[in-house]
């Protein structure tokens, strides 16, 4: 018997996911188990699987990655470019959603603030006030965050900042030092990454098993009555992610990388379902990299610079996720930002998203550090809780994709050959 694709098996699963969430809801059991708890079952042990490879996964990958580059003109220029390539496009994702709030202003009905529809306080008068000269304060503490006072600590907490930025000074100080104990180094960690490489391979012929089990959980847990109110604030978060991923994106794919954005789809879409079906752009890292390594033809040493970083710090589709859900609070507040205030909202959604973790509904975090910088309540986040799932499972695959893109487009930058033209 052919086999059959992985992406067709996890594309299948998804929708099987679906129909078996929407069939049986949060109450169904068979003999005596509620399905609910089945799907849990499923969908956790594959996202633990997923999450046990995480650390030693971006260690190796970033210890190679760097002591690969070797010379540091080679190490300068590539991060360079993806530095430039991670806040060039999360600044366009933040301004696609930031005209597309203020054009279809989702917190508006009829022109007053849906505030009242939804029932939220109204915020006293000295509030409102207050709220024209406000500062960005807690956005030192992503910097803090940077440097871990306990790396095995930063690890066990997910806080990958901390641990990728030990991995690039052990990977650049792991070439400065003397030949023999420099190889066995080097050998050990690229031992580490190729038994990680496999070990991913195994986890992802579980992929199809695990996504059913997210995605049924998920619907029969939250249903889809849940969003109703909410509809034009999901729509609008959903047309600008949609404007990043299939104009944005392809058309730098097509101008910088001059490869063609339908084969990069169709490479990336396994990390795309693992991704949605996950919500975590951390979990997802270990699929990206086998899809842009062995599908898009990317090298390794771009891959394993790139991605680990990525997956971390480059996340388009939170950053206008984090802009559109601020501006839309605003509205139903009633509240009237302006251009100053917007643009410190743009800074911290930038900011914000490169300190917010790879993992679900990390988001909402963000989110209240930029209520508070332009001074709005951070209890407002409740408003938007009924839709996070969905849009976070969107927003997840943007940022993954985007992360995919800046591996070809910096791949082809560096003079790669054989990207995406298999
Ligand atoms: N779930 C997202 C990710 O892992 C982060 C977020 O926006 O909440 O990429």
């Amino acid at each position: 018997m052919p086999r059959i694709a992985l992406h067709w098996q996890i594309l299948a699963a998804l929708g099987l996911g679906v129909l078996a969430g929407a069939l049986t809801g949060p109450r169904t059991a068979w003999l005596g188990v509620p399905l609910v708890e089945v799907y849990a079952f499923a969908g956790t042990l594959f996202l633990n699987a997923l999450k046990m490879l995480i650390v030693p996964l971006i260690m190796a990958s970033i210890v190679t990655g760097v002591a690969g580059l070797g010379r540091s003109e080679a190490l300068g220029r590539l991060g360079m470019r993806t530095l430039v390539y991670y806040l060039t496009t999360s600044l366009l994702a933040i301004l696609t959603g930031l005209v597309l709030v203020d054009l279809v202003q989702p917190g508006l009905a009829g022109g007053h603030p849906v505030r009242d529809l939804l029932g939220l306080a109204r915020l006293p008068e000295s509030r409102l006030e207050r709220i024209a000269g406000h500062g960005a304060g807690d956005l030192v503490e992503i910097f803090l965050r940077m440097v871990p006072t306990n790396i095995v600590q930063a690890a066990a907490q997910g806080q990958m900042l901390g641990l990728i930025f030990f991995s690039l000074l052990f990977g650049f100080f792991l070439t400065r030092i003397e030949p023999p104990q420099r190889e066995t180094l080097d050998r050990f960690w690229q031992g580490v990454f190729q038994v990680m490489m496999r070990m991913t391979d195994i986890v992802l012929r579980f992929a199809p098993l695990g996504v059913f089990g997210l995605v049924a959980k998920t619907v029969a847990t939250t249903g889809f009555g849940a969003f109703a109110p909410l509809m034009r604030f999901f729509l609008t978060v959903v047309a600008a992610l949609a404007v990043h991923f299939l104009v944005t994106l392809p058309l730098l794919l097509r101008l910088v990388g001059r490869v063609s954005p339908w084969r990069h789809y169709r490479a990336m879409l396994p990390a795309l379902l693992t991704a949605f079906s996950t919500a975590s752009s951390s979990a997802t890292l270990p699929v990206t990299m086998e899809c842009v390594e062995k599908k898009a033809g990317v090298s390794n040493r771009t891959t394993s610079f790139v991605l680990p970083l990525g997956a971390t710090v480059n996340m388009d589709g939170t950053a206008l996720y984090e802009c559109v859900a601020a501006l839309f609070i605003a509205q139903a507040y009633g509240v009237e930002l302006g251009p100053a205030q917007q643009f410190i909202v743009v800074l911290t959604a930038l900011l914000t998203s490169i300190g917010v973790a790879g993992i679900p509904a990390a988001s909402l975090v963000a989110i209240t550090i930029i209520l508070g910088a332009v001074g709005l309540p951070a209890e407002a986040i409740g408003l938007i809780l009924a839709v996070d799932r969905l849009l976070d499972m969107m927003r997840t695959s943007v940022n993954v994709f985007s992360d995919s893109c800046g591996a070809v487009i910096i791949g082809r930058l560096e003079g790669e050959r054989g990207i995406l033209e298999a």
